[in-house]
């Protein structure tokens, strides 16, 4: 077994540190916008590495987009800012149905686009009443004489009012469809979703009566969550990633934190109970980090049979970022606690992680009910 990564990924590893570097100026304001940083956007764009979510055939890099390159990446930019890291993910979120669903017009439209960060991607699954339980979907797609009609709303929609189109999925036929909504078609609304803890670029959206081109539509009609989880099976792992990336910021401000601050007559990493949360926090990010690791390099093999893996790595890794970078904030006492503080940002940034992708509980399911069909 290699537990090192081969030079190319190392190499990726520099390129996105560059990235977090420009980006680190502004990434505490970047971070509590509701609307996209241009300063980020424009570092995006110029690293050339939103090429990452596409295939070579449409400006990627890769065949297919990697997802332990992804991963990687994820994990360097969510130590700076979580702005940067959304617009990043999104790009392949948003985007992956049309790389493995859509029509060559639909293609070679988007995704040279996507792979220069000109066009910005968004996935639009969730509703007011229907999160998890993703096949309660009530917005409706449907034929007509002259094409296809999209009626129903969608809520906590990822760049909803920035991306350029947005990836729908909607029931119909009592099946399952998705369709790609261009942001100036006529009759889609988009306003603000309040902002949450940790601000995020977040819309509701409305599609009143919309018409749409038979062209429009992505993959065979009812078969539209074999796109939503084919996404899934590419992506999850990342989120895996971004929180190795963020509890690995935490555990150095904790660090920098206990190393000078003297109490006791000695400093706070010196104090056997403060030793004991650094030894443990690092440990566990290591165990995460591994798994991390390990369920990319099995999606690169093969996406869909890693999904089990994914799920694992995303269940450990963003609930061990939550235990760790609340220990941090505990061992920096006080000074934890400042809002907007690189710390503060982090608490509060982690909590999210725990839901959106599959929540904790629900991802559990899964994987019980893969290890228990098995095992018969
Ligand atoms: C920052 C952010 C960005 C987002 N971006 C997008 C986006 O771009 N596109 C999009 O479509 N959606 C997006 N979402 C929505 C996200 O996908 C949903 O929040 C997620 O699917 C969970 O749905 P819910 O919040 O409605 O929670 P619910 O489904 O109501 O679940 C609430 C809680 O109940 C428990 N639970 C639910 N089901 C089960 C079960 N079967 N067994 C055991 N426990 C269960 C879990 O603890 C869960 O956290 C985003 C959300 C956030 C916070």
């Amino acid at each position: 077994m290699n537990f090192d990564l081969d030079p190319a990924y190392k190499a990726l590893q520099a390129e996105a540190r560059e990235l977090a570097r420009t980006v680190g100026p502004f990434a505490a304001a970047a971070d509590e916008m509701s609307e996209v940083h241009p300063g980020v956007l424009a570092a995006l764009r110029k690293s050339g590495l939103s090429s990452l979510m596409v295939p070579a055939a449409y400006g990627g890099r890769n065949e297919q987009p990697d997802p332990l390159a992804i991963c990687l990446v994820r994990e360097v930019l969510m130590g700076t800012s979580s702005h940067l890291d959304s617009l990043f993910a999104l790009q392949g979120i948003g985007s992956y149905a049309i790389s493995v669903g859509g029509s060559e017009e639909q293609r070679s439209t988007w995704l040279p686009r996507v792979a220069r960060a000109e066009s910005l991607a968004a996935l639009a699954l969730t509703e007011e009443d229907v999160g998890s339980d993703l096949k309660r979907v009530a917005t409706e797609l449907t034929e007509t004489a002259d094409g296809l009609r999209l009626h129903g709303s969608k809520s906590f929609i990822s760049n909803a009012g920035a991306a350029d189109f947005y990836i729908v999925f909607a029931k119909e036929a009592g099946a399952y469809s998705v369709v790609l909504v261009p942001a100036n078609t006529k009759g889609v609304s988009i306003s603000p979703t309040p902002v949450i803890m940790a601000p995020h670029v977040l819309g509701e959206m409305v599609f009143n009566n919309v018409t749409l081109p038979a062209s429009a539509r992505l993959g065979t009609p009812g078969r539209g969550l074999d796109l939503v989880f084919a996404t899934l099976a590419v992506f999850r792992v990342s989120v895996a990633g971004a929180a190795c990336g963020l509890a690995r910021a935490a555990l150095e401000e904790a660090v920098r934190h206990t190393r000078t601050r003297v109490q006791f007559g000695r400093p706070l990493a010196k104090l056997g109970p403060v030793a004991q949360m650094l030894a443990d926090c690092w440990t566990e990010l290591e165990m995460a980090q591994l798994l991390t690791y390990r369920a990319a390099s099995y999606a690169v093999a093969d996406p869909a049979a890693a999904l089990p893996h994914s799920s694992m790595a995303k269940l450990a890794a963003t609930e061990a970022a939550s235990k760790i970078v609340d220990r941090c904030v505990q061992m920096m006492g006080r000074f934890g606690l400042i809002r907007n503080s690189k710390i503060e940002r982090l608490y509060r940034q982690a909590r999210p992680m725990r839901i959106y992708e599959g929540a904790s509980e629900v991802l559990r399911l899964g994987i019980a009910k893969q290890l228990t069909e098995e095992v018969r």
